[in-house]
């Protein structure tokens, strides 16, 4: 299907939901696990199970370390990030419900962001869990609070209020989604009138059953991503190419611009 077919669709919506994965930020910069090359030749994303950073010290200073990496590229958000703030603007999204955790929605002037796995702008404590369940003291900090004490000589920083274990503010493999931001998420996507889910695969669950969800509360569904997805066939409109070069003249155009 066009480009022109999603401007239809937008424009006639008042009540946009954006779902966004991976694929937005590619064209930012930001490694997705799947790309060849890169950080991921150096980490294996695999070996940072919750369960592992809890019992190993070890892998504690190699996911700082890997954090430090991702974060150091200075990222900026692109087009389509801040053409997804513009139909926020203009008051016809509601929301953008994002798997990404770099934080470049927010960069790009979005107001309303459910973050489903966490933001990596952030640390916080989590206690001394025994599950997959983070059992902290509420204590959160900017990334830069976790670096800075590495840097003084404390490899493996802890909680300056419980002496608890500090980890990113992300949902790690292994580790419970956050249950605040599940419901946030679920609630846009059954109000919606749209949802335009762009750069995600819909292939990890729960995340992948919104499109669903908003489907049978009587959403259009709407889908651009570079590759097929499970749910192309239920979709209203997809678009195959990157977010980048489809959504800012989509957006554009829906708004009259
Ligand atoms: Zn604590």
């Amino acid at each position: 299907m066009t480009v022109a077919a999603l401007t239809q669709l937008l424009a006639g919506a008042t009540r946009i939901v954006a779902f966004t994965g991976a694929g937005i930020s590619t064209e930012s910069g930001i490694p997705d696990f799947r790309s060849p090359g890169g950080i991921w030749t150096r980490y294996d994303p695999r070996e940072f199970t919750f369960d592992r950073y809890v019992v190993s010290a070890e892998v504690r200073r190699r996911s700082w370390a890997m954090r430090r990496e991702l974060l150091a590229g200075a990222h900026e958000p692109n087009a389509a990030h801040r053409a997804l703030a513009e139909l926020e603007d203009a008051g016809r999204l509601v929301a953008v419900v994002t798997q990404n955790t770099d934080g470049l929605h927010q960069a790009a002037g979005s107001r309303e962001v459910v973050e489903i796995h966490g933001t990596s702008r952030a640390v916080t404590c989590i206690g001394e869990p025994t599950s997959g369940v983070p059992a902290g003291c509420g204590f959160r900090a900017p990334a830069s609070w976790a670096f800075e004490r590495i840097d003084g000589g404390d490899d493996d920083p802890r909680c300056p209020d419980c002496d608890g274990l500090v980890k990113s503010a992300t949902v790690s493999f292994g580790q419970a989604m956050f249950p605040d931001a599940l419901e946030a998420a679920a609630e846009h996507a059954t109000s919606a009138d749209v949802l335009l889910t762009i750069g995600s695969s819909l292939q990890v669950y729960p995340a992948a059953g919104l499109p669903q969800a908003a489907r049978s509360a009587g959403a259009s569904l709407a889908i651009v991503n570079d590759e097929p997805t499970p749910f192309d066939a239920l979709a209203d409109v997809v678009v195959r190419g990157r977010a980048g070069e489809v959504l800012p003249g989509a957006v554009a155009d829906a708004l009259g611009r």
